[in-house]
């Protein structure tokens, strides 16, 4: 009893149900092709492909204004993460950034500063092991404690560059 095949109903996409009967069998002698679609999908990764980024090398600052270690000019800071010009470090003036790289932390270490006791560490450039400044690691004093995590830099120890203002203008 169930013979009822499915009734494929192909969606004909012609305009009105032109039903086409031509029924007479017509005699196609082309066999079946036996091209199996074998086709080697070989992509061509197109060689002129666009300009391959480097790799972000982690001692370049890409910014306007960087700050870098006076002896061996390796990028230590960006303008953009100064927090403040104020600040006195051992040498004179020192400024106070929210982050600095390059850099290595020597061990921490309570020291008294003119705002109170912190607990620091001093920080070195990775490349020439000069010290450059500290980071405040903990600050005791409640007024202080904004400075916990930022780090300073003696002003003395680095210099100012513009690497992509050069001499314009
Ligand atoms: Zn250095």
């Amino acid at each position: 009893m169930s013979s009822s095949f499915g009734s494929p109903s192909r969606t004909r996409a012609g305009v009105g149900g032109a039903t086409t009967g031509g029924g007479s069998g017509g005699g196609g002698g082309g066999g079946e092709s036996s091209t199996s679609p074998l086709s080697p999908s070989t992509l061509p990764s197109s060689p002129g492909g666009g300009a391959s980024p480097p790799p972000p090398h982690p001692l370049y600052l890409q910014t306007d204004q960087i700050y870098s270690c006076l002896q061996c000019h390796a990028h230590l800071a960006k303008n953009d993460d100064i927090i403040s010009k104020g600040f006195q470090g051992r040498h004179g003036r020192a400024y106070l950034f929210k982050q600095v790289y390059n850099i290595t932390l020597g061990p921490k270490e309570d020291r008294v500063l003119m705002t109170g006791l912190h607990s620091v560490a001093d920080i070195a450039c990775t490349i020439c092991k000069s010290t450059v400044g500290w980071i405040y690691i903990y600050a005791f004093e409640e007024s202080q404690k904004y400075k916990e995590g930022k780090f300073i830099v003696e002003k003395a120890k680095i210099v100012k560059e513009s690497p992509w203002i050069r001499n314009t203008l």
